[in-house]
This record gives structure tokens, sequence and C-alpha cells, in this order.
């Protein structure tokens, strides 16, 4: 039986990064915001700790593609989303990066990027051995990336943005299953969100204390767990930031797709990695300054970036790739991990191909050819410069992905779903182009840009 508990102005859907952007300005903006999380479990606050190994109660694992290889993709479950376990480095895009965007890109992104500089800080570190060593056999082509980190502590969107903080309800165990249409015409009027039946979440061996609402709730009333069985939540908008594998899901469990003329999940992109082994005693070291060793290093310190110059990639510009000369072994850093070697990751970052979301949930992660074997010339130069062993590169990808509900093909540009009343999305997935850099700084700057459209509007 369905019950009709709860309304708000706004429901955000995912308290990712770009949930808590939107949740924190819509309410200081003056509206009701519901923020739902599907999550239940905490994340670890450790700096430098990526909670995604297979014992991991923060993140959700999707089947993914890549060419033959069978992966599972981790995506953070739990306040911060994706931010919560990711590797934490914060790169804004270049103006080039935006010049497909549309008119007006460029300053928006702007004032979106200054907004989110202000709550999120990121902060500069040491270079670290690793780093050090790559960045001397390429001079002039390293920069340092901004940490979201303050010493030894992670600092999430949900720290920085503190949703509760601004006036927000926040909910916890509230996976939103599907939309909900006025009058049950799909693509209509979207008047609310209808919620899973909540399902017991397993809980932690040693305690079982790790569950967001005790934790993050304790002296705070406006978090709460999920408790209804089956529940639709009414409001005058929605607002879907479920990450692009997320919100694919809700869009076409909600009957949004094709038939609609909502091209959802057709042309998502991705930065592919490959992971080159580095011997032991690559670097003098791995202690660079961090100074405590029950503080964990930063991954990445600095990325080198590099043009593949002798070669036009087919729109012309020359392939360029992202070195990231990781400065411990994953599995320092990932609970759970089976040892590792050092790696150093050479990653193409202005591909031409595309992958997609199959309607079963399946990621088709990009495959293009000519993405290959740009990524193969950098592997084998980058070795050669180094003296490394390029025998087998293992291929990976860099978790970037984004684009599964583009602006301008299925939203515009303020997140509005085109053709329908009362929804937005206003996560990774509405990335016009994913730029030449990790997403974490510029999906901020995007929700902070469309949260600022949306407070100005103030529909509610
Ligand atoms: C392991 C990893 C490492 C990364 N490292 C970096 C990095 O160092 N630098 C960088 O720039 N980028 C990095 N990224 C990418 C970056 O973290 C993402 O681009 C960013 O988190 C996307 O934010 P989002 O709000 O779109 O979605 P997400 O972060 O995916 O958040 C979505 C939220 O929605 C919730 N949700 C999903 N479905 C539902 C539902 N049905 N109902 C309710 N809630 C739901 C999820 O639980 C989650 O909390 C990394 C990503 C991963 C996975």
């Amino acid at each position: 039986m369905t019950a009709r508990l709860t309304s708000a102005d706004v429901a955000v859907v995912g308290a990712g990064p770009t949930g808590c952007v939107m949740a924190r300005r819509l309410a200081e903006a003056g509206a009701d915001v519901l923020l739902l999380e599907a999550g239940a479990h905490a994340a670890s606050p450790r700096a430098g700790l990526l909670d995604v190994g297979p014992e991991s109660l923060v993140v959700t694992r999707h089947p993914a593609r890549l060419g033959d290889a069978q992966l599972d993709l981790p995506r953070g479950h739990t306040l911060g989303g994706s931010g919560a376990v990711n590797g934490g480095y914060c790169v804004a895009a270049r103006p080039a990066d935006l010049a497909t965007w549309g008119p007006g890109w460029q300053r928006r992104y702007e004032a979106g990027l200054a907004r989110a500089a202000e709550r999120l800080r990121p902060t500069l570190v040491p270079m670290s051995p690793v780093a050090a060593r790559v960045a001397a056999a390429f001079p002039g082509r390293a920069s340092a990336v901004p940490q979201a980190r303050r010493g030894a502590r992670r600092v999430t969107a949900f720290d920085a943005w503190d949703p509760p903080g601004a006036g927000a309800r926040v909910r916890t165990g509230a996976r939103v299953a599907r939309l909900h249409w006025a009058g049950g015409e799909v693509g209509g009027r979207c008047d609310g969100v209808v919620l899973e039946p909540a399902r017991p979440e397993p809980a932690r061996p040693e305690e079982g204390s790790a569950r967001i609402a005790r934790e993050s709730g304790a002296p705070n009333p406006l978090v709460d767990e999920a408790r209804g069985d089956d529940e639709v939540i009414t409001a005058r908008h929605v607002i879907l930031c479920a990450g692009t594998i997320g919100t694919t899901s809700i869009l076409r469990n909600s009957g949004l797709g094709e038939s609609t003329g909502h091209p959802v999940g057709h042309r998502v992109q991705e930065h592919p990695e490959v992971l080159l082994d580095l011997p032991v005693g690559f670097a003098a070291g791995t202690d660079f300054g961090v100074g405590d060793p029950a503080v964990l290093p930063p991954l990445l310190s600095h990325v080198v970036r590099l043009e593949l110059a002798d070669r036009a990639g087919p729109a012309g510009e020359a392939p360029e790739v992202e070195l990231r000369p990781y400065s411990v072994p994953m599995h320092e850093v990932i609970p759970g991990a089976a040892p590792m070697p050092l790696h150093l990751g050479i990653s193409l970052m202005n591909t031409v191909g595309f992958g997609r979301i199959d309607p079963d949930g399946t990621v088709v992660l990009p495959d293009d050819p000519r993405d290959a074997e740009a990524l193969r010339a950098a592997a084998v130069a980058v070795a050669d410069r180094l003296g490394l062993d390029t025998a087998v590169p293992v291929r990976s990808t860099s978790h970037h992905l984004s684009g599964a509900a583009r602006i301008g093909e299925v939203v515009d540009d303020s997140g509005r779903v085109l053709g329908v009343d009362g929804l937005r999305v206003a996560d990774a997935s509405v990335l016009p182009t994913l730029p030449r850099c990790g997403p974490y700084y510029t999906v901020l700057a995007v929700a902070e840009t469309l949260a600022a459209d949306m407070a100005a509007e103030r529909p509610w």
C-alpha cells in the first residue's frame, strides 16, 4: 500500500556533491527542501582513504563493460556521494573545455566556481616523491592539484555546504525508485517521487553504529532516516542529483527516454586510463611532509599534462594525456584491496568515443579504437622517457562518467528537463562535454550555477 506522508517545495534526489549544493542554495533562498539520499552509512572522514574496496558499505557497484573486460564501477552511496570516497583532487575546467557549452557558459562557470571555491576551499599539498620523479622527466608540464581536505580530514560537499545548517531536511536510506507524474501522465508535470520500500542495510561488523542518522544526525533533528514502506513524497519541484548512473535509471524507470524525445544515457563520456607498474624504489620515499604516519597522503599531489603533438586527433586537436603519479600503492588507501605495485596512471583527456548505459543498467564504457591507439602511443612514449616496461599496461577507467542527460539534449541551460514541468537534473549527467580534468570541481561549479538560476526564479 502506498502512503502519502511527506511533502516539500523541492525534493533533491541524491546527497552527492551536486545534491548538497542544490539543497543548501535553495534552502538559503527560502524553499522548503527535502534532500533524499539512498545510502544509510556514514563515510570515513579520513582524508586520503578511498573506501571503495570489496567490503565497503558506502558504495554501490554497477556492472560495466570496457571492450571485452567486465568491470564493476563503485559509486559513493552516502552523504557526500562519490565525493566521500573519491581521490578528492579538484581541478577547474579550462576555457577551451567550455567552448561548445553554449553562449554565456564561460561567465556562468566562473561565477559558479567562485561560489564553490568559497565553500570547499581546496588546499595544495607538497609534491610527492613519485610526482617529483615524473615531473623531472617532463620539465614544465607538472601542475599542482588542490585537494578537498583539511589536514587529516576529508572535506565532502556535505561538510562544506552543510544542507541541514541552511534548514534543508535530510533523509538517508531513502532510495527513489521513480518520479511521480501528476494525473499519471508520463512526461507532463512531475509532482513528486516514489521511494523504494526500505530494505535493511547490512550493519558494520564491529558495531553497526556508523549509520548516518546516528552519526551526523545526533545533534541535528533535521537529519532523519527513511522509515516508510512505500512512500510518495510530493514536491512542487524535483531535482535529480543521483549521479550519471542513478539519474539515468530514475529517468528511464519513470518513462522518459527515446520515446518521449529524451536521449537519456546514449552518449556518456569517460577518461580512459592505463596503469603502468612502477618498480620498487622508483621514488626516493613515500613520505612527503604529511608528518603523522597515521595520516594518509593525498593520492595525487600533481599531475603532468602532455600533448601528443605528432598526432592529430579526429577533431583536429592533438590527443592530450594526464599523467597521474599516484603517491602510494592503491592497496595502502583502499581498504581490502589486494596488494599491488605503485602505479603511474596515464589518462586520455580529450576522447572522441562515447559510451552508453544499457536498459539493464550496464555501463558500456567508451571504447573507440582511435582513443585506444592514442592512449597506447602515450603509454609507450611515457614509459620510454621514464625507462619503464610497458609490457602489460592495465586498462582501467578514471570514474569520471558524465553526459547521460546533457544540457541542450535532455535539459535546458538551467537544468529543466525539456518539455516537462517541475523536473530538473543538476548532476554530472548534464555536462555538455567532459572537461580535460577530473569533473569534481566542475560538477560543483555547474550545480552552483543551476542553483543560482532556480533561486533567482523562486518557482516554489
Ligand atoms: C572512486 C572515485 C574516485 C574519483 N576521484 C575523483 C577525483 O579525485 N577528482 C575528480 O575531479 N573527480 C573524481 N571522481 C568523480 C567525482 O567524484 C564525480 O564526478 C562526482 O562525485 C559526481 O557528483 P554527482 O553529484 O553527479 O554524483 P555522485 O557523487 O554519484 O552522487 C550521487 C548521490 O546520489 C545517491 N543516489 C543515487 N541513486 C539514488 C536514488 N535512486 N535515490 C536517492 N539517492 C540516490 C547516491 O547514493 C549518491 O550519494 C571520482 C569518482 C569515483 C567514483
